[in-house]
């Protein structure tokens, strides 16, 4: 109906108007807004860096990219381009560190802000009974983790990367090993400060517009632009004890996992990988993971068969690392793993959170992280996980994978549901994670049209609605698709478009609404 309404305005318009056209319109919009003064700056030139992201398979270009100061530069030029109504088709897109993966954060032709450029306010925490730190939503993670440490604190759930901003995460959902025990970063959030696409700036939280607070958690940055967030902290442990074993058996895997997400005092952080096809068993790019004894970890052989690798951690302060070894050891003894298959490492908290950071440095220095990434994101049901895995792992990429694969499940009883984030019915569902990376050029198995066909080929088995499974970091390309990710949740998104984004200005990349003529 949003798209359907402003069509017929707009061809109203041009008939009212014969010699206005569309693109005239455009550049006088264009012009105005070049002559608004911010506190920040507006600029029309070196704009095509927002035309790109980590997926690096979409690139569309803006009109502008405004680098804010203040939160007012944000809520003045929405508010500009909100006043000028249908005349407009002007649409505007955060960008947090431009780490999506098909053009979200991009808008073309209209104006992308730069979040990184808000600087505002200055990171202030509050040490009291329930510790928090107001920061900037376009302040990265992994600044926040150092500024925390300072104090002794920390957030509690994490993504497995930290050089992403906290409104690109809140926005989707922020999931991590953590999320078993405490939700997604989206659960771990008391306030927000969100700028509407009507321009007007509001403070929100689960006392005060909670219906907007719901809205912006996992909206996909289609009701607000996130400007300040208030994330819940937790007391820092110093040192983690990083463990992973393999299993051949994907049943024991999972049985395993499911036990540890069951109890809130086992590990701190769990989750897990399969292995199709590939040396080097128990390192791969996205962590910097060293066994203590890496002899014994090159040895072990997988004869080429799928293996499946558990990986848990806990954390500890030095004087407690006796005792948490003997946790360490009666927690293990419970699970089934092959037993000559168990590799530890003692890493600071520091570094088992910056872990993926490691991998980038080393595939930058190659020219290797900036390929395209087809990756593919899903939550499926526990109770279909193992056909899911008998078709996807037994049949579609018995060969190879072109990048780590995630398997872990969470336990959804401790994740609140009234957010926008769309996850499947049951309490236990799994993440699981094909991150892709596409040799440029090349037309074969590690070519990007090989990985896309085998992502098609997956989604088309997800399809089936027996087995329940919904996208995370969600991408559809027709209006069906989307009211099919949502399903009941539909008519409530819908909803809150309409009161808080009306017109459909904002962040036309995830193509959900389309602004149109
Ligand atoms: P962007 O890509 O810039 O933006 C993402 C979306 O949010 C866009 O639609 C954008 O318009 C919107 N947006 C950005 N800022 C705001 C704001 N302030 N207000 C409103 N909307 C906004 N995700 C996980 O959950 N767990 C992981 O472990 C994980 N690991 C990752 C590892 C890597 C190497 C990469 C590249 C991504 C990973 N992700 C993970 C996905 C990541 O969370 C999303 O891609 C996230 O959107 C990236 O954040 P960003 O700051 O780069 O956001």
């Amino acid at each position: 109906v949003l798209l359907l309404s402003s069509m017929i305005d707009r061809k109203q318009l041009s008939s009212n108007h014969p010699f206005v056209t569309p693109h005239t319109i455009q550049s006088i919009v264009h012009s105005s807004i070049a002559n608004m003064t911010f506190d920040g700056h507006l600029c029309f030139n070196d704009v095509q860096y927002a035309a790109k992201d980590f997926g690096n398979r979409y690139h569309l270009m803006p009109s502008a990219v405004l680098h804010p100061k203040s939160v007012s530069d944000i809520s003045s030029i929405i508010k500009y381009i909100f006043d000028l109504g249908l005349s407009s088709e002007l649409t505007v897109a955060a960008r947090g560190h431009g780490h999506s993966l098909e053009g979200q954060a991009q808008a073309y032709q209209g104006v992308v802000i730069s979040m990184e450029s808000l600087r505002v306010p200055k990171m202030s925490f509050h040490t009291g009974r329930d510790p928090y730190v107001d920061v900037s939503a376009g302040e990265l993670w992994i600044n926040i983790l150092h500024e925390s440490l300072k104090k002794g604190l920390a957030p509690k759930s994490w993504t497995d990367y930290l050089h992403l901003t906290v409104g690109g995460t809140l926005s989707n959902a922020g999931i991590s090993g953590q999320a078993f025990q405490h939700g997604p970063q989206i659960n771990n959030v008391y306030q927000l400060e969100v700028v509407t696409g009507r321009g007007e700036v509001a403070t929100c939280s689960e006392e005060q517009n909670t219906d907007l607070f719901h809205a912006v958690l996992g909206g996909l940055g289609q009701f607000g632009i996130i400007t300040q967030a208030r994330i819940a902290l937790q007391p820092a442990p110093k040192m983690v004890k990083w463990i992973r074993a393999l299993y051949s058996d994907f049943s024991i895997f999972t049985k395993d996992q499911e036990l540890l997400i069951s109890s809130k005092n086992a590990f701190d952080y769990v989750e897990g990988f399969v292995i199709i096809n590939r040396t080097g068993l128990l390192n791969n790019w996205r962590s910097s993971f060293n066994p203590k004894d890496p002899v014994q970890a090159n040895q072990f052989t997988s004869d080429g068969k799928i293996l499946f690798c558990l990986e848990v951690a806990k954390y500890y302060n030095p004087e407690e690392s006796e005792c948490i070894d003997q946790e360490i050891e009666t927690l293990l003894s419970a699970l089934n793993y092959i037993r000559s298959t168990l590799f530890q490492s003692e890493v600071s908290y520091v570094d088992f959170l910056d872990r993926v950071h490691v991998s980038e440095i080393k595939l930058r220095e190659k020219g290797l992280w900036e390929v395209p990434h087809p990756w593919l994101n899903l939550l499926i049901p526990r109770s279909s996980i193992h056909e899911f895995a008998q078709e996807v792992f037994g049949n579609i990429l018995k060969d190879t994978s072109n990048g780590p694969v995630l398997i872990y499940p969470v336990n959804k009883s401790r994740w609140i549901n009234s957010t926008s984030l769309i996850t499947p019915q049951e309490d236990v569902f799994y993440l699981v994670a094909f991150l892709s990376s596409a040799v440029p050029s090349s037309t074969g198995k590690d070519g990007l049209e090989h990985i896309l066909t085998q992502n098609k080929k997956i989604l088309h088995f997800c399809g089936r609605p027996h087995l329940g499974i919904k996208q995370y970091l969600p991408h559809y390309s027709t209006p069906e698709e989307w009211k099919a990710h949502f399903g009941t949740h539909w008519e409530v998104f819908y909803r809150r478009k309409l009161a808080y984004d009306p017109l459909a200005i904002l962040t036309p990349g995830q193509r959900i609404f389309r602004r149109e003529k």
